[in-house]
């Protein structure tokens, strides 16, 4: 029998009720083997995230934040397990005690590496309780760290996975066991430090198991029927979308839309792997279907990213931008971890459109003008079309200024400032 793997993010295992949800779901498919991945609850991702930083900054909020996080997972274990002496209850204090141990310990020179070590423990305690819920109502399973299996380099929040050593890993993965419970968006270096894989990363880390095992299919369970056209939370009028290409769905994440992370279709389609986008609140309906049909899709996909920085980079002499520049500017871009939304360049400037991460764009600025002129916007917006028309893009550009257009065959992005 071949795998199935199942990945439920936050949202999917917010509260009690939720956790219970996912039994339900799991009843559904009773005697296959499934692993399941499963993110951190909520948006404790969020809570660590803001611990981590608070620590840094030495604002004096970190023992708060870490409180409410555990008050937090105890109600969610006390609506789950009525016996107080049920051993969850002393798991998740000690993941919460060395926390604390470790965020006192917190140095500020190595953000990166520091942050893994203390936003990883949101998808270990999520999972510690996954676990114990499925024992308590009588579903065996086998709970894995995910870091025995998963093997990256030593790029802090965006562990980039050694392929050949994990693919020899995947053994672990108790073949008698009918269902492993497993952390999402973790990894492990070669020195056994925790990796994450970048925000979001628990799709892909259903995809790299799915790749390494040859599983049959990927199933993303969400708080939505399945890929919709747009974003409801910006758009009234949404569609379900049934079925995509792999390609068009590599495009729409890349671009930004939110329902799958950019790194989880490549490998499924090496392998020809389908990958399914459920709702886990409707599980017999059949959602989207992502596989390797090539049809079009029939309507335009709209996708926006708010807080969008424009930068505009040109030599400090005026003269024109040449390929030296640009292997000067993209080896900054790198080495600062920012990735570029858009780009476009003139004869004497270069405009790339980014997230205005704050951690990160004020250095890459420093670095940048030590050889060349930035210019920056703020407070943008961008917005992708797929399949555009001239009546689309009239439409999102409504009250808008439009500070960049670029358009392909199929896609076009517009950075734009509300007016
Ligand atoms: N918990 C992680 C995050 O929120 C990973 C994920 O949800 O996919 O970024
Ligand atoms: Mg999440």
């Amino acid at each position: 029998m071949k795998l199935k793997v199942f990945k439920f993010g936050g949202a999917s295992v917010k509260d009690a009720g939720s956790v219970k949800n996912v039994v339900s779901v799991l009843k559904q498919f009773p005697n296959q083997k499934i692993v399941v991945v499963v993110s951190a609850m909520g948006k404790t991702t969020n809570a660590l995230e803001k611990l981590t930083d608070d620590f840094v900054l030495k604002n004096g909020n970190a023992k708060t934040i870490l409180e409410e996080i555990k008050k937090y997972h105890f109600d969610i274990i006390g609506n789950l397990f009525s016996n107080s002496t049920h051993p969850i209850y002393s798991e998740v204090k000690n993941i919460f005690s060395d926390l604390e141990i470790k965020t006192n310990k917190l140095s500020s020179d190595s953000y990166n590496k520091e942050y893994d070590q203390i936003v990883s423990q949101g998808e270990i305690v999520a999972t510690k309780i996954v676990r114990a819920y499925l024992n308590e109502v009588g579903i065996k399973n086998n709970w894995l760290d995910i870091r025995e299996v998963i093997k990256t380099d030593s790029t802090f929040r965006e562990g980039k996975v050694n392929w050949e050593l994990t693919e020899k890993l995947v053994g672990i993965l108790n073949p008698n066991q009918q269902i492993t419970i497993t952390q999402g968006f973790l990894g492990c270096t070669p020195d056994n430090f925790t990796t994450t894989l970048g925000r979001e990363g628990s799709d892909y880390t259903a995809s790299i198991l799915a790749y390494c095992t040859n599983a049959e299919s990927v199933t993303i369970w969400k708080d939505v029927p399945g890929v919709m056209n747009a974003d409801p939370k910006w758009f009234d009028e949404t569609k379900l979308i049934d079925q995509m290409s792999y390609q068009d769905a590599i495009e729409l994440a890349y671009y930004g839309a939110t329902v799958i992370h950019p790194k989880t279709i490549k490998p499924l389609q090496n392998k020809r792997i389908p990958l399914y986008v459920k709702s886990f609140l409707q599980p017999e309906k059949k959602g989207t279907v992502i596989n390797d049909q090539h049809s079009q899709l029939p309507i335009p996909c709209f996708i926006f990213k708010v807080n969008q920085i424009l930068l505009s980079i040109s030599p400090k002499d005026f003269s024109f931008i040449v390929e030296e520049n640009f292997s000067d500017i993209f080896k900054t871009f790198a080495e600062h971890q920012v990735k570029i939304n858009v780009m476009q360049n003139s004869a004497i400037s270069f405009s790339v459109c980014t997230d205005n991460d704050e951690h990160k764009i004020p250095e890459l600025i420093k670095t940048l003008q030590k050889n060349f002129r930035v210019l920056y916007n703020e407070n943008l917006e961008l917005i992708t079309i797929r399949y555009y028309n001239q009546p689309t893009i009239d439409r999102v550009c409504i009250g808008k200024k439009i500070f960049l257009e670029h358009k392909s065959r199929y896609t076009v992005q517009l950075v734009v400032k509300n007016v």
